[in-house]
């Protein structure tokens, strides 16, 4: 109970997405939305106050023009102002210039307000908000309002004939249509973020919906192999060519290779006590037999002693075989960076044999030009010929004849050893590298073999990327080739030394 209070809560994958997408576009929207909406609203004012400019200095010069005392009287404006309103004879250029002036006293989103030297009120088109005061220059202010800023612009009227001073004008802008525009667009903007949000947010549901399709069906799989690791359940192809169809794929290769593995180990397990049974069932049988007769008859005693010993020597040579074999599976781990000078070694094997065997007939052709360095640990490829040598020996027949050949091409040395005895038949060349695997069961074992020798020799050289296969014909041999890449060397030593030609015969003539 309490576990599952700490769980943290599972927040799908696509929600996520989802927020995520939401969130970063409206972060995106915000941003240009307020870049937008400022200069929007920056021009806007901008105009109302080039307007209230235009407003002001057109005006106060129409009222300076108008003026024939030191002050401005309302009689005088309303001269300015019937003046104006009656078409000018002459050009058009008048009306033109007048039209400011009407458009200033009419507009209804300002008020002018026109005073005197001694700053009294003489004329006004509305109720003023803001109170009068004198100023020496034009000045344009945006002040506190009732509701919200207003545009307040002030400007001194000078008589143009006397340049003296003759009275003030005062013009407010309650900017009521700046404000109408601001709350429209700041609705538009508000609207358009909630739409920003709500569609990024579907589509980033509805994207990540199909491009995670997968994972169900990944999911699916590892839980039905969970339950069942035998199970041939697997992830289900996918029509497209991204991370997650590659993911599935490597997933379902693992789980080939695993279940491969898993086949592998049970069937090693049977095979390894299938294997022992004999060995176990014979010792048992001669100890039973001892137990009854042996004691008193000594011809049972030297029957089952010697046959007890060769049981177990077999059972010891089979578990040293098993763990060599387990062994070849690590030596990419282990022996990654070993290297051997190959020529050494396979006259050293070669020589060993010839010892060995002094009733068979070696023979090696080296046409190595150098001593060449191969990445193999040097016991391993010592253990690799042994195998392949004394299977030559063990299944050369009447032939008592065995050919070792030692050559390279561009990047590899290439080993081969050859007999010419029973030979394998195609059916079963295939299977001779496998585990346990013997042509005649029962002739093997009387020699010796537990079928392990072959399969040792393929996973050493596989470790250390060489390969081995083999050609062979029932009744004239079989030649098994090696070849194991070379180590690289820049220095190539001079006078490269000839191809060589061994033959035990020859060498002991
Ligand atoms: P074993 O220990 O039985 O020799 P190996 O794995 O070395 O096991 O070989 C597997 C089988 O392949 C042998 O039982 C034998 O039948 C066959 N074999 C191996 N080498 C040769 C060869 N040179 N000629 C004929 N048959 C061979």
């Amino acid at each position: 109970m309490e576990n599952e209070q700490t769980k943290p809560k599972f927040v799908s994958l696509k929600v996520k997405w989802a927020l995520g997408t939401a969130v970063g576009s409206l972060l995106i929207s915000l941003v240009v939305v307020t870049v937008l909406f400022g200069s929007f609203t920056r021009d806007l004012l901008h105009q109302e106050r080039r307007a209230l400019k235009d407003n002001l200095v057109t005006i106060s010069r129409q009222l300076g023009e108008v003026t024939t005392s030191n002050n401005l009287t309302s009689q005088q404006v309303n001269d300015l102002l019937q003046k104006r309103t009656a078409p000018l004879k002459g050009t058009d250029a008048g009306k033109v210039y007048q039209r400011p002036v009407i458009q200033g006293f009419s507009n209804s989103h300002l008020v002018v307000g026109i005073y005197n030297r001694d700053q009294h009120l003489v004329f006004t088109t509305g109720q003023l908000k803001k109170p009068f005061h004198a100023v020496k220059d034009e000045q344009i202010k945006l002040v506190a309002g009732r509701h919200h800023k207003v545009l307040v612009g002030r400007i001194p009227v000078y008589n143009h004939q006397t340049q003296r001073l003759t009275g003030y004008l005062q013009i407010e802008n309650n900017l009521n249509n700046y404000y109408q525009r601001y709350q429209r667009l700041l609705l538009i903007s508000g609207l358009a973020l909630t739409l920003v949000v709500i569609a990024s947010g579907l589509l980033g549901y509805g994207l990540s919906y199909l491009i995670l399709r997968p994972l169900d069906d990944i999911q699916t799989t590892i839980l039905a192999l969970r339950d069942d690791p035998t199970k041939n359940q697997r992830v289900p192809e996918l029509n497209r060519h991204d991370e997650l169809a590659e993911l599935s794929q490597i997933f379902n290769a693992m789980l080939d290779r695993m279940q491969r593995y898993i086949e592998q180990q049970s069937q090693f397990v049977g095979d390894v006590s299938h294997e022992l049974r004999t060995p176990v069932a014979i010792i048992q049988g001669h100890m039973q037999m001892l137990q009854r007769w042996g004691k008193d008859d000594p011809q049972v005693l030297e029957e089952s002693i010697p046959a007890v010993i060769a049981e177990t020597n077999r059972m010891n040579s089979l578990v040293q075989e098993m763990l060599d074999l387990s062994r070849a599976e690590q030596v990419e781990l282990n022996f990654h960076d070993a290297t051997t000078p190959v020529r050494e070694v396979v006259h050293q094997v070669y020589n060993n044999f010839k010892m060995i065997h002094p009733d068979f007939e070696f023979m090696l052709d080296d046409d190595l030009r150098h001593d060449e360095v191969v990445k193999i640990y040097r016991d391993h490829l010592e253990q690799i010929l042994i195998i392949l040598c004394d299977n030559a020996v063990k299944y050369s027949g009447e032939q008592k004849r065995i050919h070792l050949s030692l050559s390279r091409n561009l990047q590899a040395v290439e080993i081969g050893v050859q007999d010419f005895g029973e030979g394998i038949s195609p059916a079963e060349l295939s299977k001779v590298f496998d585990r346990f695997y013997r042509v005649d069961k029962a002739r093997s074992r009387k020699k010796g073999g537990n079928g392990l020798g072959l399969a040792i020799a393929k996973r050493l050289i596989e470790g250390y990327h060489g390969t081995i296969t083999v050609e062979s014909q029932v009744g004239s041999g079989s030649l098994f080739r090696l070849t194991l890449p070379i180590v690289p060397t820049n220095t190539t030593p001079k006078g490269a030394g000839k191809g060589r030609k061994h033959h035990d015969k020859k060498e002991h003539s």
